[in-house]
């Protein structure tokens, strides 16, 4: 049977030999078997017959003249594939030397003379198939190098000493090896610390349970710290193949995803979702040692409206430099109670949790730190802000078993404290939650009824203290609820401002008054101004001036007819546009009184910035007058140093003769209150102005004053008395 290639080509063999004779005998012999048969008759000869052509083995004599059998081997190996070729040296001599010699030439085989010609059809047949095994194996290992060339990863074999034996991959730019690596070295003394140990073990771990183990571990290479994924398992004879692959910038990504999912970009704080996690934690630590934690959340008053006023980068510059100086404050604690990294829950509000708390004063501690970070106006483009904040507090495991449920009850917390005013904290108790239920029934309700027409405007009149006649009406609105009866301003303004409700509800009013003041007008009452109450939302939203004048122009009113009261902490949040809208406004003709005074900042020297007419002294001032030395010496300076500003000064809330006395002696313009007259409806008020009478007389008599007017105080110890009276 003739021997063929795999594919059904017949064998084709080149025959080198200087001796005809031989090389006749040889082709006979391989003829026989089926083989195609060329000859050369020396080296040189031979390596040009292999580089013509198709030849798939050499039979080649050693003994030859111009180029020996070792030779034209070498030569034929050099050759661009050559290296495959099965070749056998025909030797006559079958001692070690030559054979030696043969192999180093790079033969594959030998044969010795004399030849068994039987057997040499079946000695070419095997070198032949034994070559192409050869080469498939050569040719698969190159295709493996070539993919694990391909892939990102460094394979190294370690022997059972840890000693790196081989490498195979991604050798050449692999950052682990960036440091090379000597010749049996340990595989832990390329890392440092931890990551050696981690590496250590972990090799025991593979050879002691015979499986795949898998570590993470963290390198300085090129002075940056690098993450290698590592898989070791089992390779043979008791060594172990390591896979390392570097997942730097995998790390890098999974660290920014969880910093985007974990941390609040503008403040770099954890945010909610994250302090949902530490709470938990602090929740279980509890939970377990039978401790109490508090979560205090923390919102910034009007930040919508600071937003909208001064721009949002201000607003998130502002934002920022509260988040740093509350980090700060709140560092300031006592032995035992722990604060946790404060957080941003939501755009204008903050929540810290205290862990290991040791009494009720640890929360106190709290609120105080955090309201002393609010006690200094923060510079924001070099204009300054104050801002106050409102605290709601919540204890685990009083308020709530779980984080969320904790931060509800807080929130429920914060809500209360809102109502009753800025700079407070308030502990969450279980009344808030049936109130916040019910304001959110009021807010529906009050949809209602500004669609139904259910609110009216009631008017209080400002008496001059001199001569006790009306100089204005203040517009006061009025809900005449279907079922509760008339609900007073407090208990709705705020959520109309919560809700936005409150543009409606000011266009309501500001339409109303100015209806109304028409009215008297037309009758005859040419002095008489009308004040409307302006809400926070409303003056700081930026048409406001506009919106006045709109009104205004609607009614066919000159300004003079309105009185515009605003709060002195709206003034206060943005100094600068709040002295803008001011003067807007002045142009109109429209005054500007500052409700409220006393109960915000109070600075007197501030408000000579604002063109201004007059101060109201808040009503709880006046109602101690006669019981409270000090707040009666807060009056008797307002009063002063209103007069040395030129404002005129109107005193809320008048409820006695004696307090109306104690106002006249003090050089007081003007009064309010239930002692001269009630809030009344405009038919009423129609009567007080006693319209068509012919000199308009006085609407109460006013005490005389007791001795001569006081001296004015000085402007320090007006703002000095005030800052006392805060405290
Ligand atoms: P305010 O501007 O300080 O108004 C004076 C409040 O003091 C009125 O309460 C008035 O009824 C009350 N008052 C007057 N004299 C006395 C007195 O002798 N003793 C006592 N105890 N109280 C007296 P009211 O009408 O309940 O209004 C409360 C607040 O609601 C107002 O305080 C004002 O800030 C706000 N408000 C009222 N109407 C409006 C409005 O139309 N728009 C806005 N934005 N706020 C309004
Ligand atoms: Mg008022
Ligand atoms: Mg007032």
């Amino acid at each position: 049977m003739p021997h063929r290639l795999t594919g059904g080509q017949p064998i084709h063999v080149l025959i080198v030999d200087d001796d005809t004779g031989s090389r006749l005998l040889m082709r006979r012999a391989l003829e026989r078997s089926g083989f195609v048969i060329s000859e050369a008759a020396d080296g040189n000869a031979a390596v040009a017959a292999v580089e013509a052509g198709e030849c798939h083995a050499v039979l080649m004599d050693v003994e030859m003249p111009t180029m020996n059998g070792y030779e034209a081997c070498r030569a034929i190996r050099s050759r661009p594939g050559g290296n495959h070729l099965p070749i056998m040296m025909v030797t006559g001599r079958d001692d070690v030397a030559s054979i030696n010699q043969s192999y180093q030439a790079g033969a594959t085989d030998f044969l010795a003379k004399p030849i068994n010609w039987n057997l040499l059809g079946h000695r070419v047949q095997y070198l032949v198939r034994g070559g192409r095994l050869v080469q498939e194996v050569e040719e698969s290992e190159a295709r493996q190098r070539a993919m694990l060339d391909a892939l990102p990863d460094l394979l190294l074999v370690v022997d059972m000493y840890d000693r790196i034996v081989d490498r195979l991959g991604a050798t050449e730019n692999h950052p682990f090896l960036q440091g090379g690596v000597k010749h049996e070295q340990k595989i832990s003394e390329l890392v440092s610390g931890d990551a050696a140990r981690a590496i250590t073990h972990a090799l025991d771990d593979c050879r002691v349970r015979n499986e795949r183990t898998e570590l993470e571990f963290e390198a300085f290479r090129d002075g940056v710290e690098r993450r290698f994924e590592t898989r070791i398992v089992p390779y043979d004879k008791g060594r172990l193949l390591v896979v390392l692959r570097d997942v730097t910038e995998r790390h890098r990504a999974n660290n920014r995803i969880r910093e985007l999912a974990f941390f609040d970009p503008l403040t770099q704080l954890p945010n909610r979702q994250y302090l949902l996690q530490l709470l938990e934690e602090a929740r279980r630590e509890a939970a377990a040692t039978g401790e109490r934690f508090a979560v205090v959340r923390i919102n910034l008053d009007n930040f919508k409206r600071i937003n909208d006023s001064i721009g949002h980068g201000a607003g998130d510059a502002l934002l920022q430099a509260v988040a740093l100086r509350l980090g700060t404050f709140l560092k300031l604690e006592r032995d035992g109670a722990v604060t946790m990294p404060l957080a941003r829950l939501t755009n204008d509000e903050f929540a810290v949790a205290i862990r290991h708390l040791q009494s009720d004063a640890d929360v106190q501690n709290v609120v105080t730190n955090v309201v002393a970070a609010f006690a200094s106006p923060y510079m924001i483009r070099h204009r300054d802000f104050f801002v106050s904040c409102t605290l709601g507090i919540a204890i685990f495991p009083d308020h709530g078993g779980f984080a969320d449920e904790l931060l509800r009850t807080a929130g429920l917390a914060l809500q209360e404290a809102r109502a009753g005013g800025s700079n407070r904290g308030v502990v969450y108790s279980e009344h808030m939650r049936a109130r916040s239920v019910a304001r959110l029934e009021l807010e529906t309700e009050l949809r209602r009824a500004l669609e139904q027409n259910e609110l009216f405007l009631a008017y209080q009149p400002q008496i001059e203290v001199a001569s006790g006649r009306i100089a204005s009406v203040e517009a006061l609105v009025r809900w005449r609820h279907p079922t509760r009866g008339i609900v007073p301003p407090d208990e709705f303004i705020p959520i109309a401002e919560e809700s936005g409700l409150i543009v409606q509800l000011s266009d309501l009013v500001m339409r109303q008054a100015l209806k109304q003041i028409s009215e008297w007008w037309k009758a005859g009452c040419r002095d008489l101004r009308v004040a409307v109450n302006v809400s926070g939302a409303q003056f700081e939203a930026p048409g406001f001036p506009d919106w006045v004048f709109a009104h205004l122009d609607e009614a066919g009113l000159p300004g003079a007819c309105l009185e515009l009261e605003i709060t002195e902490s709206l003034l206060m949040v943005d100094e600068a546009a709040a002295a803008l809208a001011v003067r807007a406004v002045r142009e109109l003709g429209v005054h500007v009184a500052i409700d409220d005074f006393g109960t915000g900042y109070s600075s007197l020297a501030y408000l000579k910035h604002f063109p201004i007419e007059a101060l109201k002294i808040d009503r709880s001032f006046v109602a101690d007058l006669g019981r409270d030395s000090n707040d009666a010496a807060i009056c008797a300076a307002i009063i002063a140093m209103g007069r040395q500003l030129g404002l005129k000064i109107v005193a809320e809330g008048v409820e006695s003769a004696e307090q109306l006395q104690f106002l006249a002696t003090h050089g007081c313009t003007l009064a309010q209150g239930f002692y001269i007259a009630r809030p009344v409806e405009a038919p009423e008020m129609t009567r007080l102005l006693r319209i068509g009478e012919k000199d308009s007389a006085p609407l109460i008599e006013v005490p005389a004053r007791k001795g001569a007017l006081d001296v004015p105080l000085a402007d320090y110890e007006a703002d000095l008395l005030l800052k006392v009276a805060k405290k």
